[in-house]
C-alpha cells in the first residue's frame, strides 16, 4: 500500500545517480497521494530496447524536471518527464503526475533535489496509486500510441504551437488537432465507456444529465441526439443552447462595462472565453492578455454550474448525486471540465465522434426514430443567437446582437452583422452605434491566424477567437469534415435554425429573462455561477520560451584525441547508422515534373543499435543535412568562420525529450548542419523570437523563408545562441516504405521517391549529382513497417494505393514471384497520366495481380478519376475478397480527405453485397486493415 510515509523515503533518496535508477529532479515530495507513469517510446524498435534496457537496468538520463512558478499548475500536477540516454532519436519519456499537496510543498521548498527511482519501482507504485485514490488523477484528454506512429508529422504541422505529440503541459493547448489529421490514429482521445458508466452510476442511484453543445447540430438532428441518449440511459437531456444565452447576457453586459469603464483589470478588447484551447493559449503563451479575457465561463461550465448549485437544491436533489456529461464537438472541453475553478461542475466529456464511432450509441435506431423528441425543461429554450455559437462569427454575432440592445435600445442594423458570417481568415465587424460613435470587433476563424490580429488588437473593443477553423462544427471532436465546402455546410445548418428560431436574440428567450427577472436576480450569484478566472501558466520572464524546450549549447571543455575529433565532425542522429547511395535511376520521362526515382541504398550495419536486416514492407528513415551554403551563410551571421567551426566543439543538451542529442561534444558545423533544421519552414518559437509580444511575423517577411532566413532576421545580440536553437525545430527523419522484397534484395534496399519541390531531404538525394551522394554518406535506420507481407502465400490481400504509395506493394509483388506465392490480389492504384508517372509496371505484370484497376486523375481533362471511383466501379471484384475472414487490406500513399474518401466508397459500393462498414470495423478490430498514409 502506498504511504506517505514510503514517498517521503523516496524523496529523501541519494542525490548520486546510480545504475539501475531512474533519476528525477523533483522537489521534496511530502503527502503524495497519486502518482501516474506512462512510457513512450517512439517507435517499435525503440519500445523494444526501451523494453530491453529497462530489464537491464542501463542508468537514464534526467532531462526537465522543474516544478514551474506559483501558481502555475495550479489545477493540475505539473509533469515530470525523464528521457532515456538509449540510442535513439526521440527517446521514451517517463511522465510524473505530482500531486497538489506535493506542489503546495515545492512552492514552499523551491530548493531542487534528485530522488532515485527504480524502474520497477515506478511502475509498481503506478499502480498502488491508483488502488489508493483512482479518482483524483487527471485524466489526460489525449493520448499517443508510438506502436502506430509512422513519423510523417502531420501533426506537428497542424498544431498551432507546433508540439508533437508530447502533449506537454506546459505548451499544449490540448485541441486534439493532432488527433484530427493523424492518419494512423496514432494519436486518439480516449473514449469513456457511456453505457457500462451510466449503468453503474444508476446502480449508485445518481442522476444522470446530458447537456448537448450547439455545434452537435450540424451533424445529428435534436430528435436523434434526444433519442439516442435517453436510449444510452440518461434520465435527462439537455440543451447547451440555453447556457450559450445565458453566456451571452453576461458577455455583452461585460463588455459594454469594460467599454463604459475600462479599468487595468478589465481593459479593451475583450477576448471571447468560450474556447478553451484559445484560454490554454493564453495561459500558456500570451500570459499578459489574461486580463483581456472576459470572465465568462464557457456555456457548458455555466450549464454545470446551474445544475448542480441551483437547479439540484430546488429539486431537493445533492449536486453530489448528480453526474452530467456535455456531449461536445472538442477534445479541449475534455481538458475544461477538469479546471478547479469549475468545480466539478461537469464530470465528464464525450464528443460527437466518440458517440458516434463507439457503436454504443444506436445510429440507425435514432435516424429511424419517428416520435418527436426534445430537450428537457427547463433547460430547452433558446434564441438563434445561442444556435450560431457553433459556427466561426457566430458568439460575436450573438452577443453583439444583445449588446447593441444594451447600448442603443434597438436591434442592430442586420448588414452590419453579414461580415461575421463570410468566410475568411480574420473578419471585422463594424457596428454604428450613435453619430460618430462605433463598436468594433473581429473574428479569428482559427489558432493559426491570431497573430494577425494581435499586433492590432487595439483598434477593437471585442474579439473572437476560435482554434479550429470554421468555429466548433470543424472541432476534433466532431466527425472530421472532408473539406472546408463541407464545413460551410454544417455553418449553413445552424444558420438555417437560426431563420426558424422563435427569438432573435439571447435576452429575448422568456427562460432566460424569466431567470434574470427571478431566480438570478442577485448579480452576485450570477457572478458566482456564471464567472471565473485564470491564471499565468508559464514562467513569467521567459513566456516567448517554455523552460521544457531548451537546448543548451556551450563550448567543450574536455579536449579529444584526434580519432575522437574525427567523430565529433561526422557525428549523427543516435540510433543512425551512416549508409551511402548506391545507384539512382529515374523512372518518369525527363523534363516531366514531379520526377521520380528508383534508388539502392546499402543496408544499415546496426551498429548504432538499430537492425540490420529487414522485412518485406519495412520503413527506411533518412536524416537529410542542410544545405551546405546555407549553413555557411547562418556561420557568417554568428560571427563564425565557417572553415573553424568544423574545429570548433560544442556540448549540446537538451530539455525537450523530442530532441536528444548525443551525449558527446559535435562540432558547430556539424550542429548546425546535422541536427538544426535551418530549411524547413520557421517554426512557432521562431516566429516568436522573431516578434515576441505577438508572434506576428508579417506574412511577406516569412513567405518562402525558411528557418536559417528568419534567425539572420534578429537583432543580432538579442538571444543567446542556445536560445535561437531552442526555437528551431531539429532536423527529423523522412521515412520511405521500402519498395523491395528482402527476397530478392537482402543486401540493398530500393526506394522509390518523388522529387519534392523544396523539400531538404529530396533536395539531396534526387537534386544533387550522382557522384555526390555516392560519395556523401546520409544517417539511415531500419524500422519495422505497418505490414508485413503475410508469409502464408494464399492470404487474400486487396491493396490500394496512390504515387509513391506503390512502392511496398511493389515489395509485395517481388516477394509473389519470388516466393511463387498466388493468394488473390487486387490492386488499385491511382497516378496521374498513364503514360507518365505509371511507374513500374513491369512489377505488377510479374507479380500476377488477379484484378487490377488504374485511375489516371489527369488523362482526361474532362473529368478527373480517382481512386475512390474505381473502387465504386469495382465492388462486387474488391469485396469478394474483402469479406474473406482472413483478407488483409492494405492502403499506402497521401493521407487527408482521400482516405476518408476511399472508405466511403469501399463502404457504399458494397450495398447488395454485404455490410461492408460491420466488415471494415471487424477488419480494422483484427488488425487486418492498414493505412500507411502520410
Ligand atoms: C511511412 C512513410 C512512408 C513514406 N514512403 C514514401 C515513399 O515510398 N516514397 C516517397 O517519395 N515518399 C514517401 N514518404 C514521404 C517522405 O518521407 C518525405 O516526406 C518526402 O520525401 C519529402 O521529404 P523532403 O525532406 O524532401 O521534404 P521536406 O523538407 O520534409 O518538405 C516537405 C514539404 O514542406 C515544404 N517546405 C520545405 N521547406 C519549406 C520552407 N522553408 N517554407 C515552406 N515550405 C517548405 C516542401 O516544399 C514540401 O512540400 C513516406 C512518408 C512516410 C511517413
Ligand atoms: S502518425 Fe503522423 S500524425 Fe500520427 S502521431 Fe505519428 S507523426 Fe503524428
Ligand atoms: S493538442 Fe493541439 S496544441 Fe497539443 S500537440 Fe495536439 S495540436 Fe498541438
Ligand atoms: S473552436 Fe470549439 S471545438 Fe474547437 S477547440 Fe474551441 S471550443 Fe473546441
Amino acid at each position: 500500500m502506498l504511504t506517505n510515509r514510503s514517498l517521503q523515503t523516496l524523496a529523501s533518496a541519494p542525490l548520486r545517480l546510480p545504475a539501475g535508477s531512474l533519476a528525477l529532479a523533483l522537489p521534496p515530495l511530502r503527502a503524495i497521494s497519486t502518482a501516474t507513469v506512462a512510457a513512450k517510446a517512439h517507435d517499435r524498435t525503440h519500445q523494444q530496447s526501451v523494453a530491453a534496457s529497462a530489464a537491464r537496468r542501463t542508468p537514464l538520463f534526467v532531462s526537465n524536471s522543474r516544478v514551474l512558478g506559483k501558481g502555475l499548475f495550479f489545477h493540475r500536477p505539473p509533469l515530470v518527464t525523464a528521457t532515456s540516454t538509449l540510442p535513439s532519436y526521440a527517446p521514451w519519456t517517463l511522465t510524473w503526475r505530482l500531486p497538489y499537496a506535493a506542489v503546495a510543498a515545492a512552492q514552499t521548498q523551491p530548493k531542487q533535489q534528485e530522488i532515485h527511482v527504480d524502474v520497477g519501482e515506478v511502475a509498481r507504485l503506478r499502480d498502488e496509486c491508483r488502488a489508493v485514490n483512482p479518482e483524483c488523477g487527471y485524466k489526460p484528454p489525449l493520448a499517443f500510441d508510438p506502436t502506430k506512429c509512422l513519423e510523417c508529422w502531420a501533426c506537428e504541422k497542424a498544431c498551432p504551437v507546433g508540439d508533437k505529440f508530447l502533449f506537454n503541459q506546459s505548451t499544449c493547448l490540448l485541441c486534439g488537432k493532432c488527433a484530427q489529421v493523424c492518419p494512423t490514429g496514432a494519436i486518439s482521445s480516449p473514449p469513456m465507456p457511456i453505457r457500462e458508466t451510466l449503468s453503474k452510476l444508476k446502480e449508485e442511484g445518481k442522476v444522470t444529465i446530458a447537456q448537448v453543445a450547439p455545434a452537435i447540430r450540424s451533424v445529428l438532428t435534436e430528435e436523434q441526439i434526444c433519442y439516442g441518449l435517453h436510449d444510452l440511459g440518461f434520465d435527462m437531456v439537455f440543451d447547451t443552447n440555453m447556457a450559450a444565452d445565458i453566456c451571452i447576457m453576461e458577455e455583452a453586459a461585460e463588455l459594454v462595462t469594460r467599454i463604459t469603464a475600462p479599468s487595468q483589470e478589465s481593459p479593451l478588447p475583450m477576448f471571447t472565453s468560450c474556447c478553451p484551447a484559445w484560454i490554454n493559449m493564453v495561459e500558456k503563451h500570451y500570459p499578459h492578455l489574461i486580463p483581456h479575457l472576459s470572465t465568462c465561463k464557457s456555456p457548458q461550465a455555466m450549464l454545470g454550474a446551474l445544475v448542480k448549485h441551483h437547479w439540484a437544491s430546488q429539486k431537493g436533489v445533492s449536486a453530489d448525486d448528480i453526474f452530467m456529461v456535455s456531449v461536445m464537438p472538442c477534445i479541449a472541453k475534455k481538458d475544461e471540465v477538469q479546471r478547479v475553478q469549475l468545480e466539478h461542475a461537469v464530470d465528464a466529456v464525450i464528443t460527437t465522434k466518440e458517440l458516434m464511432d463507439q457503436g454504443s450509441f444506436d445510429l440507425e435506431a435514432a435516424k429511424n426514430n419517428t416520435q418527436k423528441l426534445h430537450f428537457d425543461q427547463p433547460f430547452a429554450e433558446h434564441s438563434g443567437g445561442a444556435v450560431i455559437f457553433g459556427a466561426s462569427g457566430g458568439v460575436l454575432e450573438a452577443a453583439a446582437r444583445t449588446a447593441y440592445k444594451m447600448v442603443t435600445g434597438n436591434e442592430p442594423p442586420h448588414a452590419s452583422l453579414q461580415p461575421a458570417r463570410q468566410q475568411g481568415d480574420v473578419k471585422e465587424l463594424v457596428l454604428p452605434v450613435k453619430e460618430g460613435v462605433e463598436i468594433k470587433v473581429a473574428i479569428v476563424n482559427g489558432m493559426d491566424h491570431l497573430s494577425e490580429v494581435l499586433p492590432h488588437m487595439d483598434k477593437y473593443h471585442m474579439i473572437e477567437v476560435m482554434n479550429c477553423e470554421g468555429g466548433c462544427v470543424g472541432g476534433a471532436g466532431n466527425p472530421r469534415a472532408l473539406d472546408l465546402k463541407e464545413i460551410q455546410k454544417r455553418q449553413q445548418e445552424l444558420y438555417k435554425r437560426d431563420e426558424k428560431a422563435t427569438y432573435f436574440a439571447s435576452h429575448e428567450t422568456p427562460a432566460v429573462e424569466r431567470l434574470y427577472k427571478g431566480e438570478l436576480k442577485d448579480e452576485h450569484l450570477r457572478h458566482h455561477l456564471f464567472h471565473t478566472h485564470y491564471n499565468h501558466r508559464f514562467e513569467k520572464d521567459q513566456w516567448h520560451l517554455p523552460a521544457t524546450k531548451l537546448i543548451h549549447v556551450k563550448p567543450a571543455t574536455t579536449p579529444v584525441s584526434p580519432p575522437a575529433m574525427e567523430h565529433c565532425k561526422t557525428l549523427i542522429p543516435i540510433g543512425f547508422d551512416e549508409i551511402h547511395v548506391k545507384d539512382r535511376v529515374r523512372v518518369t520521362p525527363e523534363g516531366y515534373k514531379p520526377a521520380q526515382y528508383v534508388f539502392k541504398f546499402t543496408v544499415p550495419s546496426g551498429a548504432a543499435g538499430g537492425p540490420s536486416t529487414y522485412r518485406t514492407g519495412d520503413h527506411f528513415g533518412l536524416v537529410p543535412c542542410n544545405p551546405p551554403e546555407l549553413v555557411d551563410r547562418l556561420l557568417m551571421w554568428l560571427g563564425k568562420d565557417p572553415m573553424r567551426a568544423h574545429e570548433e566543439l560544442v556540448e549540446v543538451t537538451s530539455e525537450d525529450p523530442l530532441r536528444a542529442f548525443p551525449g558527446m561534444p559535435m562540432t558547430l558545423h556539424r550542429l548546425l548542419s546535422q541536427f538544426v533544421d535551418l530549411n524547413g519552414p520557421v517554426p512557432y518559437y521562431l516566429r516568436r523570437l522573431v516578434s515576441p509580444d505577438t508572434g506576428f511575423v508579417p506574412p511577406e517577411a516569412v513567405a518562402h523563408k525558411n528557418a536559417a532566413e528568419a534567425i539572420m532576421s534578429l537583432p543580432k545580440g538579442k538571444y543567446s545562441f542556445s536560445e535561437i536553437v531552442s526555437a528551431c525545430d531539429i532536423i527529423h527523419p523522412r521515412f520511405y516504405s521500402i519498395a523491395s522484397s528482402d527476397t530478392r534484395c537482402p543486401d540493398e534496399i530500393e526506394l522509390l521517391v518523388v522529387d519534392v519541390p523544396g523539400g531538404l531531404c529530396t533536395g539531396h538525394i534526387c537534386r544533387q549529382p550522382l557522384e555526390y551522394i555516392q560519395t556523401t554518406p546520409i544517417a539511415g535506420k531500419l524500422r519495422k513497417g505497418v505490414f508485413n507481407y503475410p508469409m502464408d502465400g494464399n492470404t487474400p490481400m486487396v491493396c490500394v494505393t496512390v504515387g509513391s504509395g506503390f512502392a511496398p506493394v511493389r515489395a509485395f509483388l517481388q516477394e509473389r514471384k519470388d516466393r511463387g506465392l498466388s493468394g488473390d490480389f487486387v490492386l488499385v492504384h491511382g497516378c496521374r497520366h498513364a503514360s507518365k508517372d505509371f511507374v513500374c509496371q513491369e512489377d505488377i505484370q510479374d507479380g500476377g495481380v488477379s484484378a487490377s484497376f488504374y485511375a489516371f486523375s489527369r488523362d482526361d481533362p474532362k473529368k478527373k478519376v480517382y481512386i475512390h471511383d474505381k473502387i465504386a466501379e469495382n465492388g462486387a471484384a474488391v469485396w469478394e475478397l474483402l469479406q474473406r475472414p482472413d483478407c488483409q487490406f492494405f492502403y499506402c500513399g497521401s493521407s487527408g480527405k482521400i482516405l476518408n474518401q476511399m472508405e466511403t466508397a469501399l463502404i457504399k459500393c458494397s450495398e447488395g453485397i454485404c455490410d461492408g462498414g460491420s466488415i471494415i470495423r471487424q477488419m480494422k478490430g483484427e488488425h487486418r486493415y492498414h493505412l500507411e498514409a502520410y
